[in-house]
């Protein structure tokens, strides 16, 4: 039961020591047997269990792998990066700002070594900026809704290759009026049907289990 002895990436191995984690809290160990299985998964998870790394090890450990074909292209030169649409691989939806830039430093930590870009977009801040960030190249994406859906409509990010999607907080997305925006860009953005979906939620509200025979295959496993 430590993460030496966990299906990864060597990579990623080596990214968790320098981290300094040792030895998996229990979502993440679940979360990465089931991630790696292949599985779709809903699982119960507050706020300091470890769940941000739950879902982004196994995630990018997986992309490790074939990162060199899959990963985006750069945008050479300016004209370039203006032409440029974000098609990120993972896409981790998030309620607040606060989240996703935690998710977006957790992000870093185990990219690090890798060929994948994290980037981070969020309202309640200045769009140019993180326009410019996805210019630079994005794999990995950390997003709030609303803010996601302002540059999908500008075509500045696509979803057509997303392979993992991570819903976190789910219960407090929907209780922040984002069902809608949610189902958006879930159902209405071009979002590639053959992905891995995993949700974290802290609470279990009929809206939570709607979205998720919704969103995950109907074969995917609830972690209480
Ligand atoms: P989270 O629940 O994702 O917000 O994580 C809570 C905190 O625990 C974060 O500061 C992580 O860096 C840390 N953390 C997550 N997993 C581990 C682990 N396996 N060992 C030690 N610290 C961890």
């Amino acid at each position: 039961d430590k993460f030496e002895q966990c299906d990864l990436h060597p990579a990623m191995k080596e990214n968790i020591r320098l981290a300094r984690y040792t030895t998996p809290t229990p979502v993440q160990r679940h979360s990465i047997s089931i991630v790696t299985a292949g599985r779709d998964l809903m699982a119960c998870a507050q706020t300091g269990s470890g769940k941000t790394a739950a879902f982004l090890i196994p995630s990018l450990s997986a992309l490790f792998g074939k990162a060199g074909e899959l990963c985006h292209s750069r945008p050479m030169n300016s004209f370039a990066a203006k032409q440029y649409r974000a098609e990120p691989l993972v896409l981790i939806l998030a309620p607040t700002r606060e989240l996703c830039t935690q998710i977006f430093d957790e992000c870093r930590r185990f990219c690090y070594r890798s060929q994948l870009r994290p980037c981070a977009i969020y309202g309640g801040a200045e769009s140019f900026p993180q326009k410019l960030e996805l210019e630079k190249g994005c794999d990995i994406l950390a997003a709030t809704p609303g803010r996601l859906q302002d540059f999908i409509q500008r075509g500045k990010v696509g979803l057509n290759r997303v392979k993992y999607l991570v819903l976190d907080e789910a219960d407090r997305m929907l209780d922040m009026g984002f069902e809608s925006s949610i189902r958006d860009i879930v159902e209405q953005s071009g979002m590639n049907p053959d992905r891995q979906t995993l949700m974290y939620s802290a609470t279990f509200p009929r809206a939570i289990r709607k979205l998720a025979r919704d969103f995950l295959k109907p074969d995917y496993l609830f972690l209480k």
